[in-house]
């Protein structure tokens, strides 16, 4: 039995979450250092309507608030703090306090190095804590309790602030030991989302390594007058100084490219200096990560450059088409990539995005990808793997009140729409599963779409039918996101079979229309696409340019999964490995 909350008057309500969300990940000591995984099971991926729970009951185990293999795997843990901690917590009279203070106390319980202390005025958010390295400045502050996908975060930041050393790049820790100014960051999260513990745990990195930088994550179900207050309507969100300052999945990288300003020219100088590389593999999802190992093996010098690490998957909760694991989740599939990418001899460039591409001027010669205005890479052999992304709508107010009520994360963001009206933009699988997920969460779910009959197989209209607070329009043509400047209030469309222009008041617009093509930075190269942007590529996966390959979600395949991707991500590479050893001659 994990640990429970014993408020238990609203699960699978806005930042309130299945018992299961509270479940403890257990613990793993990795290659780069002590990680706590989260391989603890998701909540089901398409959850039952609120009617049909059963009441909420009152929690008969709250005072065994970590359950005894965890306690074990965390006290395994405990003997790399090396240094006097202290918990420090402020409370108010709600459940949440008491639960919060059991479990500070169970934690203390662990470790000689680890002490309590309640402190009221500590903290203004009540139930509140901050970890603290005695007798300096080093210190982290959760508001809330970092259960479900934060309870990583947690034992990081213990590990962290108790002398563990903070594992990464070492250049990166210099570049944020280096930042010059007072950083007060609050990141507002759920425990359901997954993109949030990347973006607490790089703050409280961040904190640890430069005490300069503050930082508290604030679990937004408990404080919710606040994130309403904030217009908070997307997590993760982070405000600096008091200003909203970034929305979705950073890490630490991004946080210094955005903070220090010398960041870009500094890139720009170390990308210019790398040498010409055999093949240069651009995009860093399955496709990519694939391409570059297939490469790798064959004794290549290979560059593996890309925005995200992870690409789409990273957007994945639950993936049960992973040929051979028959369950597993977006970040962690994301994290293994990197790991196996990361025992070849790969350089891997992390944060860069392309935006440019010029083709070698004869056969055999040398290709140059751009990346802003200064900086260049350059390769006998280019992959390009740069995947896809959400579509939008293209209407008036969609970028306007992008999260603040206009979304594309139903797994992400649903939490933040307890007990509203939203609207899903699209009848295929992916709106109707969006659909089917949220009217577990919110008051009510209309569904627009845009043709005379919504495509999501029978199986999901059959449950989307079932539930009582879902309505569908169908010949829907979405026309404008209306808000009051600071969120969505409504939408409105035109009835495609009346002509008939129509609205609806509601709070959140979750646009679930299909992915688009990342190739907007090949434009005016030459290399041939079709449709919306999709590179066209051959049985080789070879583009119509001689010496450079595509794979992935960004060509002109029919299927865009995570196996198609890595088996496409192959033969590019073995056509790139190949091409270099034949000079194109077959
Ligand atoms: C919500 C969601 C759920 C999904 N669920 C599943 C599932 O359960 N099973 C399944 O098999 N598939 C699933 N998919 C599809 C799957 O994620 C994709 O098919 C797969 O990730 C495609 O891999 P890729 O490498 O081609 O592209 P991506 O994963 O899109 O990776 C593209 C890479 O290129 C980088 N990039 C983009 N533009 C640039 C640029 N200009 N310069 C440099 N780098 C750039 C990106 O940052 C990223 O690193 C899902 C997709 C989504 C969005």
């Amino acid at each position: 039995m994990g640990y429970q909350r014993r408020t238990g008057s609203c699960s699978r309500r806005l930042f309130c979450f299945p018992n299961s969300a509270f479940t403890n990940p257990p613990l793993a000591v990795t290659r780069s250092g002590i990680e706590p995984t989260t391989t603890w099971q998701e909540p089901p991926h398409r959850v039952e309507p609120v009617a049909k729970e059963p009441p909420p009951k009152e929690n008969p185990m709250a005072k065994k608030l970590l359950e005894d293999n965890l306690s074990k795997q965390l006290a395994s843990l405990m003997p790399r703090i090396t240094e006097d901690v202290e918990l420090i917590y402020s409370l108010d009279e709600r459940d949440a306090s008491a639960d919060l203070k059991q479990l500070l106390e169970d934690i203390a319980a662990l470790s000689d190095k680890v002490t309590t202390r309640e402190d009221a005025d500590a903290h203004e958010r009540k139930p509140s804590f901050t970890i603290a390295r005695k007798g300096t400045d080093i210190a982290v502050t959760f508001a809330g309790i970092p259960m479900g996908h934060e309870f990583s975060s947690l034992v990081l930041a213990l590990l962290q602030v108790g002398g563990n050393p903070v594992k990464e790049d070492e250049e990166l820790l210099d570049a944020v030991k280096g930042l010059d100014g007072e950083y007060e960051f609050v990141t507002y999260m759920s425990l359901s989302c997954q993109n949030c513990p990347t973006v607490v745990q790089a703050l409280n990195a961040m904190s640890v390594v430069n005490p300069r930088i503050k930082h508290t994550a604030v679990e937004g179900s408990l404080f919710q007058d606040e994130v309403n207050d904030k217009g908070v309507q997307a997590v993760p969100t982070v405000f600096l100084n008091g200003e909203e300052f970034v929305s979705g999945r950073t890490d630490i990288a991004d946080f210094v490219h955005k903070l220090d300003t010398g960041a870009a020219a500094r890139d720009a100088k170390k990308l210019n200096e790398k040498g010409e590389f055999d093949v240069l593999v651009v995009g860093q999802g399955p496709a990519g990560a694939a391409a570059a190992i297939y490469v790798a093996r064959k004794g290549m010098n290979v560059g593996l450059v890309g925005e995200r690490f992870g690409g789409q998957v990273l957007d994945t909760m639950s993936i049960e088409n992973f040929i051979s694991l028959k369950y597993t989740e977006g970040p962690k599939l994301a994290a293994a990539l990197e790991d196996h990418v990361n025992d070849y001899e790969i350089d891997v460039m992390k944060a860069q995005a392309a935006t440019g591409f010029t083709p070698a001027s004869e056969q055999g010669g040398v290709h140059t990808v751009h990346f802003g205005d200064d900086a260049t890479l350059k390769a006998r052999q280019v992959v390009i793997a740069t995947g896809a992304n959400w579509r939008l709508m293209n209407v008036p107010g969609e970028s306007e009140y992008r999260n603040k009520g206009v979304t594309f994360c139903p797994h992400c963001d649903g939490p933040l729409f307890k007990g509203k009206d939203i609207a899903v933009i699209g009848g295929g699988n992916s709106g109707v599963e969006a659909a089917i997920d949220l009217a577990g969460i919110v008051k009510h779910v209309t569904v627009l779409e845009f043709g005379e009959n919504c495509r999501a197989d029978d199986v999901l209209m059959d449950k989307l039918n079932s539930l009582d607070n879902v309505d569908v329009i169908t010949s829907a043509a979405t026309t404008e996101i209306v808000g009051d400047g600071k969120s969505v209030t409504g939408l409105k469309y035109t009835d495609r079979t009346t002509d008939e222009e129509k609205s609806l008041e509601l709070s959140g617009v979750f646009v679930q229309i299909g992915l688009l093509p990342n190739t907007k930075w090949l434009e005016g190269s030459g290399i041939e696409t079709s449709g919306p942007g999709e590179i066209v590529v051959d049985d080789h996966n070879a583009t119509n340019i001689p010496g450079v390959f595509a794979a992935g979600d960004c060509t002109a395949i029919p299927f865009k999964q995570i196996v198609v991707a890595q088996g496409a991500g192959a033969n590019a590479g073995l056509s790139a490995w190949e091409y270099s050893v034949t000079g194109g001659k077959k």
